[in-house]
């Protein structure tokens, strides 16, 4: 649907920055995948035969490196999940694995924000679990790599600290599904289309964050990003 003129000011175009580029790269939809690393699944006692899946947040729920945070509403138990980030400059329906990455415009560092106890509470009652995962502020990235300076990521070391203790530590050769895998699969679903960006799953080690604390992101090859909960 286009317009020509709308009857309410238009909600401002989602961006993250692309570094190194003086330039934004234009959200459109945010993918993350569920249970793609086994220590995480065994951490929350799921079934580790099962295959990952997906979930999406909105594309305003994007905060920034360097953001500080306000803990949110309802929750008493905010978890962090560190994940790399597949930012993707062109898509369609059904891409081959082999021709996936192909579509990849660069990677980004970024936490999975989760309200672990309305997350759990919904799944539990066999309902939908976005009020614990898509809330504002809920999606935290670090500037994009692009991928012709980076290359892609199969693998290196991922990690979590908070109050410089590290939390999450794993690499990405832990990955069940592959970026290219994630891609594929998830083209499977819906036409993927330049804009779109993938979550990647977090390692092992969740847990609860508080007021006043600073996380730090780390992966091997790209810069570190924090942010902090007030
Ligand atoms: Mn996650």
């Amino acid at each position: 649907m286009n317009a020509t003129a709308f009857v309410i000011p238009a909600p401002p175009q989602a961006s993250i920055p692309v570094a190194g580029e003086g330039k934004a790269f234009p959200v459109r939809r945010i993918w993350c995948v569920g249970r793609n690393y086994l220590e995480h699944i065994r951490e929350m006692g799921n079934d580790e035969r099962d295959p990952p899946f997906f979930f999406a947040k909105h594309a305003d729920m994007l905060v920034g490196d360097g953001a500080t945070i306000p803990y949110p509403p309802l929750t008493k138990d905010l978890h962090h999940e560190v994940e790399l980030i597949v930012a993707m400059k062109s898509g369609g329906l059904n891409i081959a694995p082999e021709k996936a990455l192909d579509h990849v415009y660069g990677y980004a560092l970024g936490l999975d924000m989760t309200r672990r106890d309305l997350q759990n509470g919904m799944a539990a009652e066999k309902k939908p679990w976005e009020i614990g995962k898509s809330f504002d502020h809920a999606a935290v990235i670090g500037p994009i790599h692009p991928a012709a300076k980076t290359g892609h990521f199969t693998k290196g070391a991922i990690s979590l600290a908070i109050n410089g203790n590290v939390r999450q530590a794993s690499d990405l050769d832990k990955m069940i599904w592959s970026v290219a895998e994630q891609i594929a699969k998830l083209s499977e679903a819906f036409e993927l289309k330049a804009g779109d960006i993938i979550y990647s799953g977090t390692p092992e080690n969740v847990g609860p964050v508080v007021k006043g604390d600073v996380l730090l992101a780390k992966l091997d090859g790209l810069p570190d990003m924090s942010i902090r909960i007030v």
